[in-house]
C-alpha cells in the first residue's frame, strides 16, 4: 500500500473522533471553522511530502507559534536571558491560567508554552518598533516554510478585542518586571503571531526543520541552531500538548505542539515533520481527531522517541 493510501486510511479512521470535540469559540473568529475538517502532511527531512485530507486548507497557528517565537528569541537573546524571564517546568494548569504567576516564586511564568510564558517570550523579540519585531518574526517563519507567509487579520482582530485574560497576564508580569514596554503593543504583536496562517504542508515543513536539528535541506541552511532546536523539541515533549502532555508522551511519544485552531506540529527527530489540522478540540484544547491520527501513525511506524 502506498504511503498516500495509508495516510488516507488513517485519516478516515481518526475522522469520526471529531464528533466528540468542539471548535474553539473564545476567539469569536475561530468558531466559523468546520469541525469535520481533518488533514495531515508528513514532510521528510529530505523534502519528500505525503498528505491526506484537505491539505491545502489554511488555518491559524495559535499556540503552535509559541515554539517558533521561542526559537527566534533564544537565537536573539541567548538562553541565560530568556530563562531569566520564563521557566522550564511543565504545569498541570490550563494554558491561560494566571494562578501560578502569583503562587510560584520567583514570579515568572513556568514555561514558554503557556500563554503567560509565550507573552514574555514575544516581548523579547528584538526590534525598535512593533512593526520591526513583526517583520523579523514573519520573515523567520517564511524562511522556515520556504513560502511567503502572512496572517489572518480577522482572527488577529477578533482575538485582540477579546484578549482580556492575556491582557491581565501582561499587566501582572509588567508589575513584576517580567515584561517591559506597552502592553497593548505587545498584545497586537502576540495576536498577529497567533493568527499566522498556513496549511498543513507548511506546518509539516517547519516540523521537519526542528526534526533535522534546525537544518533545512531545501534551502541548504541552518535556520535554527542545533541547541535551540533541541530546547524547543524538549518543551514540545514536556509541555507541547497542554495539560495532556504526559498522556500524549505515553500514547504517541512524538515532540509536538498544538494550538486552539486545531493545528498540531509534530517533529520526529531525524525523520520528518508532521502538520495536522482538525479543529474539533478535546477539553484541554488539543485536536481530538488529530491526536487519534498521531496515535495511529506513531504505532504504525514506531515513531515514539521513548
Ligand atoms: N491565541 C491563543 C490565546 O492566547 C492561543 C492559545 C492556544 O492556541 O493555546 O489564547
Amino acid at each position: 500500500m502506498s504511503s498516500h493510501t495509508l495516510l488516507e486510511e488513517l485519516v478516515e479512521i481518526a475522522r469520526p473522533f471529531a464528533s466528540y470535540g468542539k471548535v474553539a469559540n473564545y476567539i469569536p473568529a475561530l468558531s466559523d471553522q468546520n469541525p469535520d475538517d481533518l488533514a495531515i502532511c508528513i514532510y521528510s527531512i529530505d523534502n519528500e511530502s505525503f498528505y491526506a485530507g484537505d491539505h491545502l486548507k489554511k488555518f491559524t497557528l495559535q499556540s503552535i507559534s509559541k515554539v517558533i517565537a521561542l526559537a527566534l528569541v533564544l537565537m536573539d537573546n541567548g538562553e541565560e536571558e530568556v530563562f531569566s524571564k520564563v521557566g522550564m517546568e511543565p504545569t498541570g494548569d490550563p494554558f491561560n491560567s494566571i494562578a501560578k504567576l502569583e503562587t510560584h516564586k520567583p514570579s515568572k511564568p513556568l514555561n514558554p508554552m503557556i500563554n503567560a510564558g509565550a507573552l514574555a517570550v514575544t516581548n523579547m523579540i528584538k526590534g525598535n518598533t512593533g512593526m520591526d519585531k513583526w517583520e523579523r518574526l514573519i520573515e523567520f517563519i517564511s524562511h522556515l516554510t520556504g513560502e511567503n507567509v502572512t496572517y489572518n487579520e480577522d482572527v488577529a482582530y477578533s482575538e485582540l478585542q477579546t484578549a482580556n485574560l492575556n491582557r491581565s497576564l501582561c499587566y501582572f508580569m509588567k508589575q513584576h518586571g517580567v515584561i517591559t514596554g506597552n502592553v497593548e503593543d505587545l498584545l497586537v504583536l502576540y495576536t498577529k503571531q497567533c493568527a499566522v496562517e498556513m496549511n498543513c504542508v507548511d506546518l509539516a515543513k517547519i516540523g521537519a526543520v526542528f526534526a533535522n536539528d534546525g537544518w533545512d535541506a531545501e534551502s541548504g541552511k541552518q535556520l535554527i541552531s542545533r541547541d535551540v532546536a533541541r530546547i524547543c523539541k524538549t518543551f514540545m515533549v514536556t509541555c507541547g500538548m497542554y495539560n495532556n502532555s504526559g498522556e500524549f508522551a505515553i500514547k504517541v511519544g512524538i515532540p509536538a505542539k498544538s494550538g486552539v485552531s486545531g493545528g498540531i506540529m509534530g517533529s520526529v527527530p531525524g525523520r520528518c515533520g508532521i502538520g495536522i489540522f482538525g479543529p474539533a478540540l478535546d477539553e484541554v484544547g488539543n485536536s481530538l481527531a488529530g491526536v487519534k491520527l498521531l496515535e495511529g501513525l506513531s504505532a504504525k511506524y514506531s515513531w515514539s522517541i521513548f
